[in-house]
């Protein structure tokens, strides 16, 4: 990847003087830091025989200031990096900013100041503290997604997907602030009023560009069942999001012949349920019965300005207002009432629905609220049909036999879809079809802070889009938003220009994408940021597919969604030669510390930084309580939570790294949990971590003071070398095995294991028995000679495993100590250690303990001992005491197979 750095002799004496005694993380850690970038360490080219690594994190929004939760991801994503370049791959890490987006704009008009300008600062500040935590990124691949350079590629893509017909135009539904004039973002509506004017805000339709995703929502979902290296639970979530649904259209004819409702169920089993339909606010049915009804449309008002997250529906109160219109039922003739409901989407389906109150919750609740028929039609298949419905107190939502259903009466639930979707279809009534919650993608953003949509429109050509040659679009970087709409929309050095068709005077689209299109491709660029001429190139051939992608579950939907589509997307436009972006995820779980706060006036409640509370301890010691340091009063504690800015419990990274160190941070980190669960902050735990980084330096500084009078590390041979004494061929027969499950671990990604094997590392190496021996003297005699050097070959040993072991996780202390003990020079080069067969031999070994198959512990035999013997020892395990609740004769048989695993049958 890299040549060593050459070190100056003045570099040498230099680094020398500094490093000796205490465990001086600021000058270590900034010289070695040093040394990384003038050797560009984390440098990746694509010329190399070894396999490749492509480990990206997702890229941070450029917010202000680096939060734990970021250290937390980029460590991960750095300790896997290292790893894999120890253990022989050619390693692509790289780097970026999500630059583009609303926080800029709001800082903007906060502070005066133009999003460009805010955005850069805090990429600058971000970037050094990124350095600071040593992680080995590729700089030289840095991209920000507010740069021409990268967003021109946005433009060109999105010019391609258009003539395609993948990008189209319809109309969209956006939040207007009637005052401001303006779009609001969801996040800008609280409580339904503008976030800056509190004007009821209202539903607009305005034409929008949409990226037609569902032209891909088979493939995008049959692909997972192709990520075996994706967490199941983001498969189900991605797979929930597209919805896939297989059920039956059913029109209902209107009663005064003028046409026919249609709606779609998956469950046309309970057609002669149906007891009313009902359509969603915006449905063209509602609009006609309001023309004619004051109260229907004073209604339908309301509910449009209602909740659009599905989430939010599925929670508030059902309402609803019969329109007076009537629909007939497809097969029993029956007249049913029509209503409009604010539970009913006009974005999902038909933004109608049949309405089957006795086998549909929210049916059933909307039905008794307004007292509307609720008619059985599914018994249970084992219970009497009574005793499923009666008494009324829930739907009855699960499949059963068709009831009150005549003719289809009697059949189970696939039989009685086939036999009334085949009537339906003979009255062409209904079919079957197959529907999917997905939608297509709305881009259009009414915002200025984004990518600039190449479009222009010219009274007499129409919509023209900007010729390749004029890409990009520049997004002039000096506007500053005053939050009464898009400022482009106010720039006629922007908004005007010539029709690149006629000639004529013509006028730029202001609308910007949405900043997921920035996030949908990125990991590609890192291939090749460098490309004036072409979006992709070779070299993205080479590096993708990302071998390992980490990032927060928050992204499990969205981001991974639209990423897989333009993957999907740009191999079908012949650019890449790929399916699937990812192969392997990780979702990093949230980090936690605990909420202290106080009830003050009117019930408000303030919350206060765990940095400044301080705990109130009884008499022996344990806490009783919290107080805040600045006034001494008391303050409650809300348990733990995610840390963030509303519940002021974060702790900011930059005061632990100025205070403990990088290494403390990213070992800290590490050990506190496995990547995927919640990590609890612990300033005990910091505190732990940065004790054994100072006893790990103080051991390899006092090592390399003996070998500094025997003449270096070169004299010392390898264990296998020299003769070793019992204690110490056990210390090193232990350091081996450990090494032997790290191993397992790392590549699990249980690092917090690998930690702790670092620390039992130590505490061998360091046991006092070791050391029969003081400090060599001339003229000791033999025997005391031969102590002493198998002492230090088992030393010797031991650091360069334990080295390399954490040097992926604290890499500033092991390459600096690494060169100091005369190792090498650079030990994030070295190969990963191996255990030796050698000294793993042993007179035990340790079986597989199985107990009906399945694991259940380990057992250690002699390494000669017969099947008798290993019997004898897996009957006497505690776990299969356990499972027998000691009584022997419960055990069927033991099935022991020689050297690997005992299976006791019980
Ligand atoms: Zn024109």
């Amino acid at each position: 990847m890299s040549s060593p750095h050459r070190l100056t002799e003045l570099d040498k004496a230099d680094a020398a003087q500094r490093g000796r005694g205490k465990y001086d993380f600021r000058s270590v850690e900034k010289q070695v830091q040093v040394e990384w970038e003038q050797a560009k360490a984390a440098r990746a080219v694509e010329r190399d025989d070894r396999p490749k690594y492509y480990c990206l994190s997702m890229f941070p929004y450029p917010s202000g200031k680096l939060h734990m939760g970021h250290v937390r991801n980029y460590t991960i994503g750095d300790v896997l990096s290292r790893y894999h370049r120890m253990k022989g791959y050619n390693v692509l890490q790289p780097m970026g900013w999500d630059a583009f987006g609303l926080p800029a704009e709001n800082a903007a008009m906060a502070n005066g100041v133009p999003p460009a300008k805010w955005t850069n600062d805090n990429i600058a500040y971000m970037r050094k503290q990124l350095k600071s935590l040593g992680f080995a990124i590729d700089w030289e691949r840095e991209l920000a997604t507010c740069h021409p350079d990268y967003y021109r590629w946005n433009q060109w893509l999105f010019l391609r997907l258009l003539e395609r017909g993948l990008v189209y135009r319809a109309s969209g539904v956006v939040n207007w602030d009637p005052v401001d004039q303006t779009v609001l973002a969801n996040e800008q509506v609280i409580d339904g009023r503008g976030w800056r004017t509190g004007a009821v805000v209202e539903k607009r339709e305005i034409p929008m560009f949409y990226m037609r995703i569902t032209a891909y929502a088979d493939e995008l979902l049959e692909a997972l069942e192709s990520l075996p290296g994706w967490p199941e639970r983001v498969k189900v979530m991605q797979a929930n999001w597209i919805g896939r649904s297989e059920g039956v259209e059913v029109s209902f004819p209107y009663e005064d012949g003028s046409g026919a409702l249609k709606v779609f169920t998956t469950r046309a089993d309970t057609l002669f349920g149906a007891t009313y339909c009902a359509v969603a606010a915006e449905h063209e049915l509602a609009a006609r019965a309001a023309a004619t009804n004051p109260r229907l449309a004073a209604f339908i008002e309301e509910c449009k300005r209602g909740p659009v997250m599905e989430a939010e529906l599925a929670t508030q109160d059902k309402k609803g207002m019969p329109t007076g219109l009537h629909v007939i039922h497809p097969l029993s003739g029956a007249r049913l009432p029509v209503w409009v409901a604010n539970y009913v989407l006009m974005g999902y389906g038909e933004g109608a629905v049949m309405a089957v109150p006795a086998h549909d919750q929210r049916d059933f609740e909307f039905a008794l609220r307004y007292r509307l028929p609720i008619k059985c039609v599914i018994a249970s298949k084992t219970g009497a049909y009574e005793d499923t419905v009666a008494p009324w107190r829930d739907a009855y939502a699960e499949h059963g036999i068709t009831v009150n259903s005549s003719p289809f009466d009697g059949l189970e639930f696939d039989p009685a879809v086939d036999a009334i979707a085949g009537a339906l279809e003979r009255k062409s009534l209904g079919r079957k079809r197959v529907q999917y919650r997905l939608r297509d993608w709305g881009i259009s953003r009414q915002r200025y802070w984004g990518t600039p949509i190449p479009l222009i429109y010219c009274s007499k050509c129409g919509d023209v889009p900007v010729p390749d040659q004029d890409l990009p679009v520049l997004l002039p970087e000096d506007l500053v938003p005053d939050g009464s709409g898009n400022p482009l929309a106010k720039t006629p050095s922007f908004l005007q220009v010539r029709c690149p068709r006629c000639g004529g005077a013509a006028r730029r689209e202001t609308d910007t994408m949405d900043t997921f299109v920035d996030s949908s491709w990125y990991y590609l660029r890192y291939a090749c940021p460098d490309n004036q001429r072409a979006m992709v190139d070779e070299r993205v051939s080479y590096w993708m597919s990302v071998d390992q992608y980490i990032g927060g579950i928050e992204h499990a939907i969205l981001h991974l969604l639209y990423s897989r589509f333009w993957t999907k997307a740009m191999r079908d436009l012949g650019l890449i030669k790929l399916d699937e972006p990812f192969v392997n995820l990780l979702t990093q779980g949230m980090v936690l510390n605990e909420i202290f706060f106080r009830k003050v006036d009117s019930g408000r409640i303030a919350y206060y930084n765990p940095a400044d509370v301080e705990p109130v301890l009884d008499e022996r010691g344990q806490r009783i309580g919290a107080r805040l340091k600045a006034d001494g009063l008391p303050v409650e504690s809300g348990g733990l939570g995610t840390m963030s800015k509303s519940k002021n419990n974060g702790i900011d990274p930059q005061a632990l790294i100025d205070q403990y160190g990088a290494d403390t941070a990213r070992l800290f980190m590490m050990f506190a949990s496995p990547p995927e669960q919640t990590l609890e902050w612990s300033d005990a735990g910091v505190e732990g971590a940065f004790r054994f980084l100072k006893k790990l330096w103080s051991f390899c500084d006092k090592f390399s003071q003996e070998l500094a009078e025997i003449g270096g590390l070169a004299q010392i041979p390898w264990p296998d070398a020299v003769p070793l004494n019992e204690k110490q061929r056990d210390a090193r027969r232990e350091i081996h095995r450990i090494l032997l499950q790290a191993n397992r671990d790392i590549g699990r990604h249980q690092f917090n294991t690998v930690v702790s094997a670092g620390m039992k590392i130590l505490n061998v190496l360091d046991d006092a028995a070791l050391v029969t021996l003081p400090i060599a003297k001339p003229g000791t005699d033999q025997a005391e000679q031969a102590d002493r050097s198998g002492r230090n070959a088992v030393y010797k040993e031991g650091l360069s495993i334990l080295l390399r072991l954490l040097a992926p996780i604290t890499p500033h202390l092991c390459y600096w100590q690494w060169r100091e003990l005369g190792f090498g020079p650079d030990v994030c080069a070295e190969p990963w250690p191996a255990p030796a067969a050698a000294a793993l031999d042993q007179d035990e070994i340790t079986m597989v303990l199985q107990v009906n198959g399945k694991l259940r512990g380990e057992i250690v035999v002699p390494k000669d001992a017969d099947r008798q013997a290993v019997e004898r020892l897996a009957r006497a395990h505690e776990a299969v005491q356990r499972y027998t609740n000691g009584q022997q004769e419960k055990i069927k048989r033991v099935v022991v197979v020689p050297g690997r695993l005992v299976n006791v049958v019980v």
